[in-house]
Parts: structure tokens; C-alpha cells; sequence
């Protein structure tokens, strides 16, 4: 069978640490690879070739690196294709799903190319007599990115194009159930002219992780995962002295008001919560609508939508949502909804019974999409982060009770509104207590120029990911203050300097 190791110096890498897991294909339930698991003397060796290219790369002006980023951004729009298909077999996502997720990637790659002119520093003439001040960004050094499974090629292309394009060397660690994009990506950028040792790639587990962590070398942490990892990851790399950014897991709301045009709220729904069989941070994973009466009638349109939806391989181009990436998370899925019955949902539309029919695919990881209604807050499907193909519908009687339920939700990553109404519009998108928002956009994932980064358990940190924040993620301020000679008095200061 195959096996997926690092790559780093430019090349690719096999894995010395004897210690294996395996890749699966979601939609035939098969194994097709065999991934190495670094050891922490492997994550040393990929460091060190980080490391030694650090001063050279941080030394090369801005405007180059961002050459070799836009002849990188030429490769990945030739090659989307080809990118969406690995992510597919191994992740499960539709084709045309996975070349959505490159695009928005590369939206990012966009930005960073702007670099020479994100990068400007600042100038003050005469701060005091013929003194002038100068702040510059200068890179990190050596920084590392711990990656998601659900976007394989896009949440790395959230941290590493920016990362790069400040000068910093990075380490990618991406997830352990789809490990192969990350390696086109690694190959395209040396393709692209990136020297050796700047965007390097170290597969593993929490061993990877917790010696990128742990190394004096690593300056810079960004994670992107579930709430629980993010919270321990922020801990130990501030333990560690390290700056970091760890955006953890989502519940994200979507408001439909009585006002709100029921069909498009409806057809919104259906893309947000079972897209990418929901394994989106920023799906829609409770619809709210306000009073029982448009309850009944969002319900009602939703249902025949949900048992039409088209279920299936990415390879049959058709298929409209795919599998869940592995059997234990299928079977977590599947918990959630058996909670759901037992704590006294109304389980109107039922995945668990969903049949996969194709030849060839009988083992895939397939559920169907699940609609529970009569939700409450105290639900165990309503506790957790799910991360499937269920949409749970919390009824409320009135615009107050729906924010309510949204700012005592512990996640706040994204959430939107379905309203006419501009007041009620204005007013939710300046009170509530949540990261990114949407008023009739069910997901409102910002462009690479703005940044994206959720509130609450749904980042632990100071800097959300990509745009601005990214920039000054990845770069520290230097400022100095100079006087010529014309300008020095002769006699020495005690007192505190001060200028003018
Ligand atoms: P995960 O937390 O299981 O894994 C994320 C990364 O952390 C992987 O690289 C994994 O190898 C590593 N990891 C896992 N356990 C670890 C441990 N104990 N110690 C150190 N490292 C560990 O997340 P996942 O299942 O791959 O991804 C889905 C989750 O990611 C969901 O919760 C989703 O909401 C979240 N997510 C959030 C965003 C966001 O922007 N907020 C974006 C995408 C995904």
C-alpha cells in the first residue's frame, strides 16, 4: 500500500519512526494508504532545515517572495483539479465542493501576494527635534501550522501564504485522515521557485504536535481544530512562550424571522447544513425560526428537500453531498441522533436509515441527512459540536429569545440572520456575541482581505487567521528612533528621555 511521509528541504521524506496509521477512502469505506507518524526527533530534523532557512528567506525582499506566491497561485488554479480530487479521496467532499475549497485557498494566496505593499512600515518625521521614527514587521522565524481534516488544502492556505509572504519558514502538520494535499501543495510551491526549507510538511499525531509545541525553535503556533484540542494547544504553547492563534469547533445559528422569504431561507439551510455533509466549521447546525407558525412552514419545505438530496461517491459528479471521513465519526454522528430520540427530539427526517445502493460503495462511510425537530437547549445534540449532516430546528417565540439562545451558546464562531427587516438586521448584527455574521448569507465566511475568526470557545487567542490579522499574527513590530549627529547634545541625560 501507498505511504504518505513529510517533506521537507525540498523533497520528499519517508517516515523513519516505524509508527503507521491508516488513510482511508470515505466513500468505500477502503483503506488506500499508510500514513508515517513522526517522531520528535523527525519534527527536530524538519526544524532544523526550517530553521537554517529562515534568515535568508526573512532577508529576501518582499516583493520576490511574492512572485514565487503568484507563480504558485498560476499552479494551483491550472491544477484545481487535480488538488479537489485528492481532497475527495480522502476527506469525501464532492468534486465540486473540493474545488470550492481550493478557490477560497487561493483567494488567500491572492492577498498574501499583495505583500510589498501590506508590509510597509511607518514613517514619522520629527517625532522630536531631528529625531525621526521608523516601524517596521519583520517575520517570526520559524512558525507552524496544525491543521483540520475538513479542509485539507484551504484551512493550511489560511495560515501558510501569509506566513511565507512575511518572511517567516513554516511547518505544516495537517490532519492524520487526509494527509495527501498538503504534499501537492509543498511540491507546487518548490515548483513554483519557494527555496528549500520554507514550506516544509511533517505528518503525525499528537507526538508531532506536542514537539512542535515544546521546540525553542518554533516561534509561532496557528491550530485550527475541535474546541477541546484548541483550548489545550493555546495552553501549552503560551506555557511554552509561544504566540498563538487556536480557532476550535462551532454551533452556528441561523435566525429565520416571521418577515424572512421562507423559500430562500429554506434552499440557504439545505446548502449550509448538509453541504460537505456539514463537516464545515462554519456550517448551519441549528436553524431558528421564530414562532411555531413559520417553524411549521420552514419545516415543511425542508423535508422533501432533504429526502431528495443526492448522496454519493465524489465520483459520480452528480452527488450533491458525500460520505463522513471515517467510520468513528459516522458513528459519533449517529450517537448524536440516537441521543436526540431519546431525550425527546422529533426526529422528522432519519439518516440512520439511509442505504447506500451503489455497487462498490455498500462499505462507504454514508449517512443521510437528518432533520431533528423540538430541540431544546439541553439536549446532548444540542451540547455538542455534531460535525454531520443533522440540522437541528430550536423553535423560539420571538427575535429576543432567538438571541438569547445564540449568546449563551458557548461557540461562537458564525451565525446569520433571514429577515426584510433592516432594523432587526442592524440591531443583530451589532449585539450579538459572535465572530463572523450574516444577514441573509447562511455562511458568512469573510474574503481573504478581511480576517476570519470566531468569539468564545471558538478561538482561544488573540489574532484571527489571513487579511490583517494574519499579517500581524505572523509579524512582530520593530520601531526605531534615530538622531544624527547635528542633532546630539554634547552632555549626558539622567532623567527620562523625553523628546520634543
Ligand atoms: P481535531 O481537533 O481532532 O484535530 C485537529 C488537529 O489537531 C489535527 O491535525 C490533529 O492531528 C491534531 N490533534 C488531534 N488531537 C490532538 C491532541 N490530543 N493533541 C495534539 N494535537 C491533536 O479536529 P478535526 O476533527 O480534524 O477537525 C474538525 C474540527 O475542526 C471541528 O471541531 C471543526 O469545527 C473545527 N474547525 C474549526 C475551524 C474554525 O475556523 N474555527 C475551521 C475548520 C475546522
Amino acid at each position: 500500500m501507498l505511504e504518505v511521509g513529510h517533506y521537507y528541504g525540498n523533497k520528499d521524506v519517508a517516515g523513519a519512526s516505524g509508527r503507521l496509521q491508516d488513510v482511508f477512502d470515505p466513500a468505500t469505506g477502503q483503506a488506500t494508504k499508510r500514513l508515517a507518524l513522526a517522531s520528535a526527533q523527525e519534527v527536530d530534523a524538519v526544524v532544523a532545515v526550517a530553521k537554517a532557512a529562515w534568515r535568508d528567506w526573512s532577508k529576501t525582499p518582499a516583493l520576490r517572495r511574492a512572485r514565487i506566491l503568484d507563480r504558485f497561485k498560476s499552479i494551483l488554479w491550472e491544477r484545481a483539479d487535480q488538488l479537489a480530487e485528492a481532497i475527495s479521496s480522502e476527506h469525501g467532499k464532492t468534486h465540486e465542493d473540493a474545488v470550492g475549497e481550493v478557490t477560497r485557498g487561493i483567494e488567500v494566496v491572492e492577498f498574501a501576494v499583495g505583500a510589498p505593499s501590506f508590509l510597509k512600515g511607518e514613517f514619522s518625521e520629527n517625532v522630536g527635534t531631528d529625531i525621526d521614527s521608523i516601524s517596521i514587521r519583520q517575520s517570526l522565524g520559524v512558525v507552524a501550522g496544525i491543521t483540520p481534516f475538513n479542509f485539507p488544502a484551504m484551512v493550511p492556505m489560511w495560515m501558510f501564504p501569509v506566513a511565507i509572504a512575511c518572511g517567516n519558514t513554516f511547518i505544516l502538520k495537517p490532519s492524520e485522515r487526509d494527509p495527501s494535499a498538503s504534499l501537492l501543495l509543498a511540491r507546487w510551491l518548490a515548483e513554483a521557485g519557494l527555496p528549500e526549507g520554507v514550506f516544509n510538511v511533517v505528518q503525525g499525531d499528537k507526538a508531532a504536535v506536542d514537539a512542535l509545541i515544546a521546540h525553542p525553535d518554533v516561534k509561532a503556533i496557528s491550530f485550527v481544530g475541535s474546541t477541546p484540542i484548541a483550548r489545550q494547544i493555546h495552553q501549552a504553547a503560551a506555557a511554552h512562550g509561544k504566540r498563538v492563534q487556536a480557532l476550535g469547533g462551532a454551533k452556528n445559528h441561523m435566525v429565520i424571522m416571521p418577515d424572512a422569504d421562507l423559500d430562500q431561507a429554506a434552499s440557504a439551510l439545505m446548502g449550509a447544513a448538509y453541504g460537505s455533509a456539514g463537516e464545515r466549521c462554519m456550517a448551519v447546525s441549528v436553524a431558528v425560526p421564530v414562532t411555531d407558525k413559520v417553524a411549521d412552514a420552514l419545516v415543511e419545505r425542508l423535508v422533501p428537500q432533504i429526502q431528495a438530496l443526492k448522496i454519493g461517491p465524489a465520483a459520480d459528479r452528480a452527488s450533491e453531498m458525500g460520505p463522513l471521513v471515517t467510520a468513528q465519526h459516522l458513528e459519533r454522528v449517529r450517537g448524536f441522533i440516537d441521543s436526540a430520540e431519546k431525550e425527546g427530539a422529533d426526529i422528522v427526517v432519519d439518516g440512520r436509515t439511509f442505504q447506500q445502493k451503489m455497487q462498490g460503495y455498500e462499505k462507504g462511510f454514508y449517512l443521510g441527512g437528518t432533520l431533528l425537530d423540538r430541540v431544546t437547549p439541553e439536549m446532548t445534540a444540542y451540547q455538542n459540536e455534531i460535525f454531520g449532516p443533522v440540522l437541528s430546528v430550536l423553535r423560539r417565540n420571538s427575535y429576543d429569545d432567538a438571541v438569547r439562545l445564540i449568546d449563551e451558546c458557548p461557540f461562537a464562531n458564525g451565525t446569520a440572520i433571514f429577515t426584510r427587516d433592516g432594523d432587526v438586521a442592524r440591531s443583530f448584527v451589532s449585539d450579538i456575541e459572535v465572530g463572523m455574521v450574516g444577514v441573509n448569507v447562511p455562511i458568512p465566511v469573510p474574503m481573504a482581505f478581511h480576517s476570519f475568526g470566531g468569539w468564545k470557545d471558538s478561538i482561544f487567542g488573540d489574532h484571527a487567521v489571513y487579511g490583517m490579522e494574519g499579517v500581524r499574527f505572523y509579524t512582530r513590530i520593530k520601531t526605531t528612533t534615530s538622531r544624527w549627529p547635528t542633532g546630539l547634545r554634547a552632555d549626558p541625560e539622567f532623567t527620562m528621555p523625553t523628546l520634543g
